[in-house]
């Protein structure tokens, strides 16, 4: 449908523009429901859009375009991804054409992080790095493992640790949630100057999984880098993650925690 809209500030009367979204649902959960009100009303969202874009100041359309794709997805839980192009039929293009726009592809994915502590009240550094991450809007914390005591890993002179994993939903993209845990641990006082590899923290936030993703960049590795070796990741992670698939390995988290179990055990019981 077409809004028109101010988009910059020496503009009167504003222009035209197209917004279009496929908006994918979860037709399962919408079907077994039954129910009116679980449904996505496109009606409803087609008004939300132009509320939308008739009330936000926007230079470009590229932001546009994201804010009402995220805005769609916070305002309406049963809608899963949307895909969302924002045309702008009238602009400055010396030469007959159709239209330009741009296109946005949002959604939600599923998450599995693992949560670490040695310093301090380490109970309450990983509930308080939760408690962040539940306040986020685009973020949603769904399932929580029991927290385990362990051996430190790497540099032995430090205290046990606790750790746990954290099942959640989110629309970040991977860099962006990246980005959200390093604030996380900083707020909560990780020393990232320390020189000490695997040493003492306050709380590590790692992203371990995020959906089938994989990913191997300068400062960010998915699926993280050496989980199926490691039982504090494994052991609280089968509790909650125990039939998802390694999208490596190709065997799922249960099946790589008993390996890792059974190594242990002919190596004489060490969790190393
Ligand atoms: P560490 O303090 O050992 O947890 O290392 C943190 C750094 O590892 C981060 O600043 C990231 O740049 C990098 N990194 C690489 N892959 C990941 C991942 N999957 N999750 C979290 N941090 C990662």
């Amino acid at each position: 449908f077409r809004i028109q809209k101010k988009i910059c500030g020496n503009q009167k009367n504003g222009q035209f523009f197209l917004v279009s979204a496929d908006l994918f649902l979860d037709a399962e959960f919408v079907a077994l429901a039954d129910d009116l009100s679980k449904t996505v009303d496109y009606g409803a969202v087609c008004l939300f859009i132009k509320e939308r874009m008739e009330t936000h100041p926007f230079r470009l359309i590229e932001t546009a375009a994201h804010f009402l794709a995220q805005e769609i997805l916070l305002a309406y839980p049963a809608i899963q991804k949307i895909n969302l192009r924002l045309h702008k039929p009238d602009a400055p293009i010396g030469l007959p054409f159709e239209t330009v726009y741009i296109q946005v592809e949002k959604g939600w994915h599923n998450v599995f992080l693992s949560v670490g502590s040695n310093l301090g009240d380490r109970e309450s550094a990983i509930q308080t790095a939760l408690w962040k991450l539940r306040a986020l809007p685009d973020v949603q914390v769904l399932k929580q493992s029991d927290l385990i005591q362990t051996k430190p890993y790497g540099y032995q002179e430090q205290g046990d640790f606790l750790n746990g994993c954290v099942f959640l939903k989110t629309i970040k993209t991977p860099r962006a949630l990246l980005r959200t845990l390093n604030q996380i641990e900083a707020d909560l006082g990780v020393n990232r100057s320390t020189k000490i590899h695997w040493g003492p923290r306050a709380i590590d936030l790692d992203i371990l999984l995020y959906d089938q993703l994989i990913l191997d960049e300068e400062t960010l590795t998915i699926p993280h880098k050496d989980m199926k070796n490691r039982s504090f990741v494994l052991e609280p992670l089968s509790q909650i993650a125990g039939y998802v698939r390694h999208p490596v390995f190709h065997k799922t988290i249960g099946e790589l925690w008993q390996e890792l179990q059974g190594c242990a055990d002919q190596a004489g019981g060490s969790n190393g």
